[in-house]
């Protein structure tokens, strides 16, 4: 078969035409624009065709029309080598869970029985072997150094999916006081031979800046080439973490027909989804894109409710009070990922995209203007949910549905009520996506439920269970035993240092 081959070019440059193991190598764009295919494939009509696909094999499909410059073969080894069930538990990799005292039929997708507990292992179990496959093509066999920021989760995910891979090494830095002790703990306590752990004294914003700062240093690019080594980024900012999300909203829209759910190939869905970096959300853009029947894009924030107020509005502000709530890994402010999407939806107009990213970058704010919000508005929902609205879902979803979800997931399904009661719509079903397990934040599910949560992490998971007669997963019981490897603190200036030092760049 004869495939095109795709082109992926930069959100601010239009000239660029780079293959997929290039953007998957680089990560982020020279001039700080980010890589986006230039047309994305559809599928709305293999959809019938992919019914009775297992996860590894509609995994292969899609991949194959977005990575045309790997071969087949290549693509089907980096699948078998991530989705194994005894890296997720179980013979497909995500869950799709129905609620049963809902209005519209809800389903709960699943995305976290990989070995770090959150939805990130979906894609970073399988970004380093895209990575290393992208770097023999590309890159000459340069050594990849990973640099990433992370609001938690992401830190764990790129550890566990990197740590001891032949040809990488991996720095990650996380905001001090801005992730939950078993994501702290996780992280401390990581293995492997290539990876270090930095605490940073600031916010998840401090870290991305001052990280994707160190990844545009040419400096440092010059003497890391030098050295035969050359960065590159795991962070969702990265085409090759984008991918491997489109593959689960297919496969919950199949699954739903399995099931019998759904009743014709038209038949759309709503998508909720506890949003931070906007990359989950975007990929299920993407995937409507595509060609999958999508109604509505409901986006859930927390209290640094930046995304919701900018899809009411269509200015972009983080100029704002930044909260550390319940659900971390969307206490974010500059969400990097919306660049792609106002690239998509105002036609590829990359002059407009370097102006309001330049904007944002000076004055801290943007205006998309009318034409655009009405855009955005017509796919998109935005709400927020605060700490006690958090709290509350996560009772209510225990009392009334006997479903116990982690304070991300409790966002959505919060936001998701809103959008019911806000548009009526309650007969469209929707996917909710659940992002975390519950015992990743034990304290805070365990406060919400009722009894007070102690200092102790670890008597917190083991209240949970008693409370709740379910288990903690294995990996996070375990961590207590596990030694502190990584204690590291640097201020926000210092992480290029810090870079320096661990590569020995002196
Ligand atoms: C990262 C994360 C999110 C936010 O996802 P984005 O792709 O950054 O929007 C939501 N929930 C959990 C548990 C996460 O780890």
């Amino acid at each position: 078969m004869w495939v095109m081959r795709m082109q992926y070019i930069s959100t601010r440059n239009p000239d660029l035409r780079l293959q997929a193991s290039q953007v998957i190598a680089q990560g982020i764009s020279q001039e700080g624009g980010l890589f986006v295919p230039e047309k994305l494939p559809l599928v709305g009509e293999k959809l019938p065709l992919w019914l009775h696909m297992d996860y590894r094999g509609l995994a292969k499909e899609i991949f194959q029309l977005f990575l045309t410059d790997f071969s087949p073969e290549e693509i089907g080894h980096c699948v078998e080598a991530a989705y194994v069930p005894a890296k997720f538990e179980g013979e497909a990799p995500v869950k799709l869970v129905p609620l049963t005292n809902s209005g519209a039929a809800c389903y709960l997708l699943e995305l976290w029985h990989g070995p770090t507990c959150a939805f990130k292992d979906m894609a970073l179990q399988i970004l380093p072997h895209f990575l290393t496959k992208a770097l023999q093509k590309s890159a000459q066999g340069q050594e990849a150094v990973i640099l990433v920021a992370t609001s938690g989760d992401t830190g764990k995910a790129a550890l566990e999916g990197f740590r001891d891979v032949p040809g990488t090494r991996l720095l990650v830095f996380y905001p001090r006081d801005g992730v939950s002790p078993l994501q702290k703990r996780q992280m401390a306590t990581q293995e492997g031979k290539n990876v270090g752990v930095c605490a940073i004294e600031g916010n998840f914003d401090d870290a991305q800046t001052s990280v994707k700062g160190i990844f545009t240093d040419c400096g440092m690019q010059q003497e890391l080439k030098k050295r035969g080594m050359q960065f590159s980024s795991a962070n969702s900012i990265n085409w090759g973490r984008l991918l491997p999300q489109i593959v689960y909203y297919i496969y919950s829209y199949l699954e739903l027909h399995r099931s019998g759910k759904l009743l014709s190939w038209e038949e759309p869905v709503n998508i909720v989804v506890p949003t931070g970096n906007f990359g989950n959300i975007l990929a299920a853009y993407y995937a409507r894109c595509m060609g999958l029947p999508v109604k509505k894009f409901i986006c859930a924030s927390n209290r640094n409710k930046v995304l919701s107020d900018f899809i009411r509005t269509g200015v972009y502000d983080r100029r704002r009070e930044f909260f550390a709530t319940s659900s971390p890994s969307m206490d974010i402010l500059i969400s990097s990922n919306l660049e792609r999407l106002l690239y998509a939806l105002s036609g590829g107009d990359s002059a407009a995209l370097a102006n309001w990213m330049g904007q944002l970058a000076k004055q801290g704010w943007y205006d998309i203007g009318p034409a655009m919000k009405g855009r955005v508005q017509s796919l998109f929902y935005g709400g927020f949910c605060g700490e006690s609205g958090t709290s509350q879902a996560i009772r209510e979803a225990w009392e009334q549905e006997g479903y116990l979800c982690d304070p991300h997931t409790a966002v959505a399904l919060d936001v998701y009520g809103q959008y019911e009661k806000d548009t009526g719509d309650n007969s469209t079903p929707a996917i909710i996506a659940s992002t975390a397990s519950p015992y990743k934040f034990a304290g805070s599910v365990l406060g919400a439920l009722g009894p007070l949560a102690t200092q102790d992490e670890f008597e917190n998971l083991h209240r949970l269970e008693e409370l709740t007669h379910t288990q903690a997963p294995r990996q996070l019981s375990a961590l207590r035993d596990k030694e502190i490897r990584f204690q590291d603190v640097v201020s926000k200036d210092a992480t290029a240092t810090y870079v320096r030092r661990a590569l020995g760049l002196g």
